[in-house]
């Protein structure tokens, strides 16, 4: 294996030589045809790319013709498109949710005080006095010995667990991986986990560093829809209603039963904690609106020659949020950054692939899945429903949110560590005289929340890699403030638009040539790139 990283690296060197076809086909990406895609995916003719909407259709429609353009084939046995069976549930609370212990009562309100959505399909979901049982970090992790469930029997009750895991909290790197997130500290996998054990609710308490996203995020998913892939036990291996306490409530919560939040955190750090009932009880009413209906993944191939049976995959998902809650008169949830630059950046990428007078070896492949904004519904059903199987499927490159700042010293790698890709994707960097950086976010857990991390769910080594923390013309603070400024203003929210004043698409350009000679590489050797060993993915990919 070292043998053939060898190979790869000298040919990644040499085929980036001056007025090498690799080279030639590269100068097919440019800022300007970035424009071109995101100016349109971005536009409000695409009425906020959401799902089951008109917008959808205008969106996947585009995509198709736009990978037809640029001369790549239909992926699904001659078609652009691959339905993806889901179901929409949007759910209202009914009144207000009441929490009562033997003194008092305590109501709150959903969505400011209290998050909630149900992923069942029945309708109308009644919960009568569910006893509270604080469960800590809500995490069974047998490697770390730790078992938050131990001793508790929470089925029909509510589970009520902190955000992200104790590494943030102690910064013990020995005890989970310090400061860095595992996917034991995603709320995704808290639900999982709370409905493993027969619970009716679970409920996160939120707070921000550990979120890594403030209280208005799973606020406004309370008010808007949830998708899920379709199943046929009405989603009842989930639990009955799921969400989140904002800060504050969790605080008038706790405090009306003499424990501070704080000091609650602080005992669930220890490696010998115990959940343990609140001796309280929560009710509440929720109906759900359930509609079936079925989104659409797009994807496109340039086939390989010698070895077109596998394949590398580029992945940028192309929804958003659609129509919603009006902010600034503005109510078209537009995402040009999220996602419209990525999916400009994989459409630039597919040209220089198109563009190369000699095809590679091995097949790629450009996806938009559906539904990531849900949960990355449409990259995980396309990761169960397979062109390519895992073991043939060498590597992923996604992005999310990428932001027009520029052109960047850095590379940051979301996911550092994992696997061969990031010396790949070193040398890329180098060739551009950047240099390469973990994610100094990592404690948000951003390696599991886009579609890459389908990908690495089932063994396939996954990149998210992207210039993020140090422009070459205003340097690191300046990076910051505007990286800050679109997290708080506009990430999620009507105000992420196309603006061609004030964007400089340079530096996604250059991320675009980045990713295309990584994947050029490895399309054109015989090299296979794993995960390292310690990386809780090294022993996923089994078809
Ligand atoms: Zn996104």
């Amino acid at each position: 294996m070292k043998n053939h990283f060898g190979i790869l690296i000298f040919l990644l060197l040499l085929s980036a030589c001056k007025g090498s076809d690799m080279e030639q086909a590269r100068t097919k990406i440019s800022a300007r045809g970035l424009a071109q895609y995101v100016s349109k995916l971005g536009s409000d003719g695409f009425m906020g790319r959401k799902p089951f909407t008109e917008g959808e259709k205008i969106t996947v429609n585009y995509l198709a013709d736009q990978l037809k353009n640029i001369g790549f084939e239909p992926a699904f046995d001659g078609n652009w498109f691959q339905s993806v069976p889901m179901i929409e549930i949007s759910s209202r609370v009914n009144g207000a949710v009441t929490i009562n212990s033997n003194k008092s009562q305590l109501r709150l309100n959903s969505p400011d005080d209290i998050a909630l959505t149900s992923p069942q399909t029945i309708e109308n979901i009644v919960i009568k006095e569910s006893e509270l049982v604080f469960a800590g970090f809500g995490i069974v992790a047998p490697e770390y010995l730790r078992d938050d469930y131990a001793g508790l029997d929470v089925k029909g009750k509510t589970v009520v667990v902190l955000i992200n895991d104790p590494g943030l909290y102690t910064s013990d790197s020995s005890y989970f991986r310090g400061r860095e997130m595992t996917y034991y500290g995603r709320w995704t996998y808290k639900f999982e986990e709370a409905a493993r054990h027969g619970a009716a609710g679970v409920l996160i308490i939120h707070e921000t560093e550990g979120a890594g996203y403030a209280y208005s995020i799973p606020r406004k998913k309370a008010m808007t829809s949830g998708f899920y892939i379709q199943s046929a036990d009405s989603n009842k291996t989930m639990c009955s209603f799921t969400g989140w306490l904002s800060a504050e409530s969790s605080e008038k919560i706790f405090s009306k039963l003499g424990y501070n939040v704080a000091d609650l955190r602080k005992s669930a750090c220890n490696r010998n904690f115990r959940g343990f009932s609140l001796s309280t009880s929560i009710s509440l009413s929720i109906n759900n609106k359930i509609t079936y209906n079925s989104s659409t993944n797009v994807a496109g191939i340039l086939k390989g020659t010698t070895r077109k049976d596998e394949c590398i995959v580029y992945t940028a998902h192309w929804d958003h949020f659609g129509l919603g809650e009006k902010e600034n008169g503005d109510s078209i949830y537009n995402g040009a950054v999220d996602n419209g630059t990525s999916m400009a950046w994989a459409l630039e990428i597919g040209k220089s692939f198109a563009a190369l007078k000699r095809r590679p070896q091995r097949s790629v492949m450009i996806l938009f899945p559906t539904a990531e904004e849900q949960g990355l519904v449409g990259s995980t059903y396309y990761t169960e429903h397979p062109v390519f199987p895992a073991t043939k499927t060498l590597a992923c490159f996604n992005n999310d949110l990428l932001l027009p700042l520029g052109r960047m010293k850095d590379l940051m790698i979301t996911g550092y560590g994992q696997s061969d890709l990031d010396s790949l994707l070193e040398i890329a960097a180098k060739e551009q005289g950047r240099y390469i950086i973990k994610d100094p976010d990592s404690q948000t857990g951003m390696f599991f929340r886009s579609d890459h991390f389908s990908f690495a769910k089932v063994g396939i080594p996954s990149s998210y890699a992207r210039g993020n923390l140090e422009s070459r013309k205003n340097g690191k603070e300046w990076t910051s403030v505007m990286v800050k400024d679109y997290m708080t203003n506009k990430y999620h929210r009507p105000a992420d638009n196309y603006e061609p004043d004030k964007w400089d698409l340079e530096g996604i350009a250059e991320d675009a040539k980045l990713a295309f000679t990584v994947g050029y590489g490895i399309s054109t050797s015989t090299f296979f790139p794993r995960w390292n060993s310690r990386s809780e993915f090294a022993n996923k990919r089994t078809r």
